[in-house]
């Protein structure tokens, strides 16, 4: 291994490594490694039981999983110095497993500079600051009671401690941070920063959830990200901003001054692109049950749920599916909390691509309050639903061999699989709803 990076653990007073790792939900994993057996680890990797893991396609009787560290997304943890975080893509039998989301991105990634490209975003996940009553769990600051509490100067001052210790952190980790909310919900925030490559920001992605949790339990809290904690409340959007760059220049490839929005003509098929694909994109990018009961126009105690519920885009219209806030990038509203880092951008990705493949028209922008719009001006304008449930999405990803494609048709297939046994249990599930609503009156 590279005596510079060997070197680097000395210097920096590095004595742990966490090596983590991804299953299908997103969740992290990891083993903690002494830097005493740096060397066998970044050859070999680290060894989990993957049945144990989560969902990597593993039985209790099959050979272990192994995460490879890629040093390139090393995290020295701001709270611990002597301890860093480093992402790993899987291995079995010393190959690359098909199971694994890390991996599938990279291989997306490295398609992608093949044809001298780079993709650039940037990522808002937003959260809730949680406390628990007993069973109860509810927003944890009693007086974040406004039912307009986005921007609130006093909510946010309350919460200072929490939100500049975070924003700290991923300064001293070099991430570039810019701005920090109250967001629209109550107790629910979001921490902006600096958009980097797609691989970049998905480590980044996956360390900052972890990162947001464990300073909030540290004063005794907890953080969620869940896509619709509370049915009153907006919920928790992850939007994702995307644009392509020349990989030899840098050059922004979305970027047109000609065009009103300020999108290039490659910029425009990839948004037909990914508006084309995204019944089947929602169950990547909203991969769960409880995603879909965000994607409503119904208001919020605030008035608005922010979160789209039609395929369209628009100019800085946060009705919109896609919302172009500027010119050279596009934001993706329809991704949620609960979005797998990895496979979100590598799905998006195989979708705009396919656009800018086949030349996909988005058609004019879209300008009116969509959640005011008619049944008429829907159908006049033949604007599309996206899904409305989980089990609807899967339907629409069943059949659209492109997305298929951006996992791997056996990926596809055991995604499929997972996440249908998750809608059965739901659906098999009877909920306080419904003895609520019928068992009297039936
Ligand atoms: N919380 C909203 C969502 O669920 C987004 C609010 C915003 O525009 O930042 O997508
Ligand atoms: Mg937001």
């Amino acid at each position: 291994m590279d005596p510079r990076l060997k070197a680097q653990f000395t210097d920096k007073g590095i004595r742990f490594l966490l090596c983590s790792f991804v299953e299908l939900a997103g969740t992290p994993k990891a083993k903690l490694v002494p830097v005493t057996h740096l060397e066998d680890t970044a050859r070999d990797g680290a060894g989990f039981a993957g049945f144990a893991a989560g969902d990597v396609n593993q039985g209790p009787h099959d050979t272990d999983i192994c995460s490879v560290p890629d040093f390139g997304g090393l995290a020295v943890l701001p709270w611990k110095k002597d301890i860093a975080w480093v992402p790993g893509n899987l291995h079995v039998n010393g190959r690359p497993w098909p199971f694994c989301p890390r991996t599938t991105l990279c291989r997306h990634v490295d398609a992608l500079a093949q044809r001298g490209l780079t993709l650039n975003i940037g990522v808002e996940p937003e959260f809730m600051i949680l406390a628990k009553d007993g069973e109860q769990v509810r927003p944890w600051d009693t007086l974040d009671t406004l039912s307009k509490p986005c921007y609130d100067l006093r909510a946010l001052h309350r919460n200072l401690d929490l939100i500049t210790t975070v924003v700290g952190a991923m300064q001293e980790l070099g991430w570039q941070p810019y701005a920090a909310d109250h967001e629209d919900a109550n107790c629910q925030f979001e921490i902006n920063w600096t958009y980097s490559d797609a691989l970049t920001t998905a480590d980044r992605h996956v360390f900052f959830k972890w990162m947001v949790k464990t300073l909030a339990e540290q004063r005794g809290l907890f953080a969620t990200f869940m896509p619709k904690p509370f049915q009153h409340l907006t919920g928790n959007g992850s939007h994702f901003h995307l644009s392509l760059a020349s990989a030899a220049t840098g050059e922004n490839v979305f970027a047109g001054e000609e065009d009103p929005l300020g999108l290039s003509q490659t910029a425009r098929w990839f948004l037909g692109g990914v508006l084309h694909h995204a019944r089947g994109l929602a169950a990547i990018v909203a991969p769960t049950v409880n995603s879909y009961k965000r994607l409503v126009r119904r208001a919020t105690r605030s008035g608005a749920t922010w979160a789209p519920v039609y395929v369209t885009y628009g100019a800085s219209n946060r009705t919109q599916m896609i919302r172009v806030p500027g010119p050279g990038r596009i934001e993706v509203r329809v991704v949620d909390g609960a979005a797998n880092p990895y496979l979100t951008p590598a799905a998006l990705l195989a979708a705009g691509l396919d656009g800018i493949d086949r030349q996909l028209d988005p058609g004019p922008p879209n300008t009116a309050n969509l959640y005011e719009a008619s049944e008429e001006y829907l159908v006049s304008r033949k604007i599309d639903f996206l899904p409305a449930t989980l089990a609807e999405a899967l339907d629409a990803f069943a059949e659209d061999s492109v997305l298929r494609g951006a996992l791997g048709e056996e990926y596809a297939a055991y995604y499929l699989a997972v996440k249908r046994r998750e809608w059965n249990a739901y659906h098999e599930s009877v909920s306080a709803w419904e003895t609520d609503r019928y068992l009297l009156h039936c």
